[in-house]
């Protein structure tokens, strides 16, 4: 699963030469990943599923309210579900920074969600907690929200050390492996169901670092931002990780 986050960027003209890059770059292979892409909604007039160049692509939310009514600003989970989006994104770390949302309100978003559409759970340690060697503990207490949570079984966290994001610095894939493994162990424990999820990676992913991280067993594919503006660029980290075979 390769997923964009666009973040707060794109116009008009970005949107158009990045469907067409994107269409001559990609590689329409027997067995397609899922490959997602989450615009500003302002832009998801232009997601059209006619579209052939977005034929194969799915299209969802960087954030979501969980309650509709007088919350100027929002868009909620019930609105996403009326215009089949097919995943949510949630607790980004710059959703937790800036606009300071907590463990709490996350939790509520994905129990709005009901498992109508794909959840992928951002949660990641930032510099300081790296360096004090407290990762797990960090990481162990952001997944405390699916603790006794029936989960489906699309249900996706996306493992973003805050420190590598749009930094250009990664952790090593080994150390990248180990930490999803430890994820999917702590939601296989703590969820309702024992629910193995999905574990991908993000932070400074480009079509050069890419294969390191998609080689490794526990990495099941990547939230991708910066390089995921350039059509031509995400096809490529597409293509890459279509055509590692892990078995
Ligand atoms: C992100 O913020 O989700 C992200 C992965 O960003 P970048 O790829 O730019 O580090």
């Amino acid at each position: 699963m390769i997923i964009a986050n666009w973040k707060c960027n794109g116009t008009k003209k970005m949107i158009f030469s990045w469907f067409e890059d994107y269409g001559k770059e990609v590689n329409f292979v027997d067995v397609l990943p899922i490959v997602g892409v989450a615009p500003p909604s302002i832009y998801f007039g232009y997601f059209s599923r006619e579209n052939a160049s977005l034929k194969f692509i799915e299209w969802g939310l960087q954030d979501a309210d969980h309650l509709d009514g007088p919350r100027t600003g929002a868009i909620s989970v019930d609105m996403l579900i009326d215009m089949e989006c097919d995943f949510l994104i949630i607790g980004h770390s710059e959703r937790r920074e800036i606009f300071k949302e907590d463990n709490d309100l996350i939790k509520e978003k994905l129990k709005s969600l009901n498992n109508r559409v794909t959840a992928i759970l951002c949660i990641g340690e930032n510099k300081e907690e790296n360096n004090k060697g407290i990762t797990r503990d960090v990481l162990k207490e952001q997944l405390d929200i699916v603790n006794g949570l029936e989960l489906d079984q699309s249900f996706t966290v996306a493992y973003e050390p805050v420190w590598a994001i749009g930094s250009g610095l990664t952790p090593e894939p080994k150390d990248i492996n180990e930490i999803h493994k430890f994820i999917k162990d702590v939601v296989q424990s703590n969820s309702a169901n024992n629910l193995v999820p999905k574990v991908l990676y993000g932070g400074s992913v480009t079509d050069k670092n890419a294969e390191s991280f998609f080689k490794e067993e526990f990495v099941d594919g990547a939230l991708v931002g910066g390089a995921s503006l350039d059509g031509s660029t995400f096809a490529k980290i597409v293509n890459i990780f279509s055509g590692i075979d892990k078995k």
